[in-house]
């Protein structure tokens, strides 16, 4: 089968369209899915890059988000069958442990993601447990139905974004959210499951461009942080009061000040440090302030049914930016790296 492939660490020349073998049903539970449509997730930049400890089988599949359709089932599959439309949830657990059996399988100690550690998305074929599919909702009435693209696009983010706002830092309607860098996958998920949640939310970017887009998905305030004095504005929109909730996916270029608008009692919520992870906490304040510091990474399976039962309400819809062919993927991986796009890149297998 025809694979976008990473042929060793490194940048973008290591990436290739490729012929690999296609997966196949090895035991029961097992799903095996002709793809449609992959998503690209900034994950994927440090998959290519190289993560610490972690040692691939190369030639590697990337691609952590899918949808497509059921082609065969192995022994033992109860709620899915061969034509069913599907999306893929990209955390495989082990669904037996004491995090697993409470729902929260991004705790599992075998949590692997599709195309981090085992082979992912950007491919024709892929294999995966019965539990990490969920048949493509359809939304009532007058909303359109979900494309390929789009049930693609949702899951990894919409995963992450939930499990941030709702399960982890419990947002509630009426209070104050501020997302760094509106942009990328996960921070517009964010902005959408904060208005979701009644949230009045604040997104930064230095793209003009990109904050006009936020405002049309329901921003209530855009600040351009290559501009502006960012803690300085929030003061000023807060009545001095600093926000709720910070989401801080950046690291050390922001942690600061991130710390600096929260308001008494506030809460941080991170789920990852794109520019670097080493950061301060002066204690006294983390006291005083009574903040709470959250970390969150992806979800579980019921982070995962409560997302996509707002994409079947029609309540939640992803944001996408661009589309390429799967020829096209390093292509569309360039894009991601250059960091301009609003909502996500999709490749279309
Ligand atoms: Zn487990």
């Amino acid at each position: 089968m025809k694979a976008l492939v990473l042929r060793g660490h490194g940048d973008l020349s290591q990436l290739a369209v490729d012929e690999v073998p296609a997966p196949v049903i090895r035991g029961p539970g097992e799903v095996r899915i002709r793809l449609e449509a992959a998503a690209l997730n900034h994950l994927d930049l440090w998959t290519i890059r190289g993560l610490p400890g972690l040692a691939l089988a190369l030639p590697h599949i990337l691609g952590g988000d899918g949808a497509g359709v059921v082609e065969s089932v192995g022994n033992d599959v109860e709620h899915v069958q061969p034509g069913d439309r599907v999306m893929l949830n990209p955390g495989i657990s082990c669904s037996r442990c004491r995090y697993c059996l409470r729902g929260e399988h991004s705790l599992c100690e075998t949590y692997r993601l599709l195309g981090e550690h085992v082979p992912g998305t950007l491919a024709e074929y892929i294999v995966v447990p019965e539990q990490n599919v969920a048949a493509v909702p359809t939304p009532p009435g007058p909303h359109p139905p979900i494309s390929w693209a789009e049930a693609a696009a949702f899951s990894l983010v919409t995963l992450t974004a939930w499990r941030m706002l709702v399960t982890r830092a419990h947002l509630r309607a009426g209070e104050t959210v501020l997302i760094w860098g509106v942009g990328g996958g996960v921070s517009v998920t964010a902005l959408q499951v904060a208005k979701l949640c009644g949230a009045r939310v604040i997104v930064t970017s230095s793209s003009d461009a990109k904050l006009e887009a936020a405002r049309a998905l329901g921003a209530d305030e855009t600040l351009n942080h290559g501009a502006l004095d960012i803690v300085k504005s929030v003061r000023r929109l807060t009545d001095r009061r600093g926000v709720d909730v910070v989401v801080d996916n950046v690291g050390e270029a922001t942690w600061d000040r991130s710390l600096k608008l929260l308001a008494r009692g506030g809460r941080l919520v991170t789920c990852g440090a794109t520019t670097g992870p080493a950061v301060n906490v002066d204690v006294r304040r983390l006291f005083w302030y009574q903040w709470t510091i959250l970390g969150s990474t992806m979800g579980g399976a019921e982070d995962f049914r409560e997302a996509v039962n707002l994409l079947g309400q029609g309540r939640l819809r992803p944001v996408i930016d661009s589309t390429f062919a799967l020829d096209d993927a390093v292509e569309a991986f360039r894009r991601l790296e250059q960091g301009e796009q609003m909502g996500k890149i999709t490749v279309a297998v």
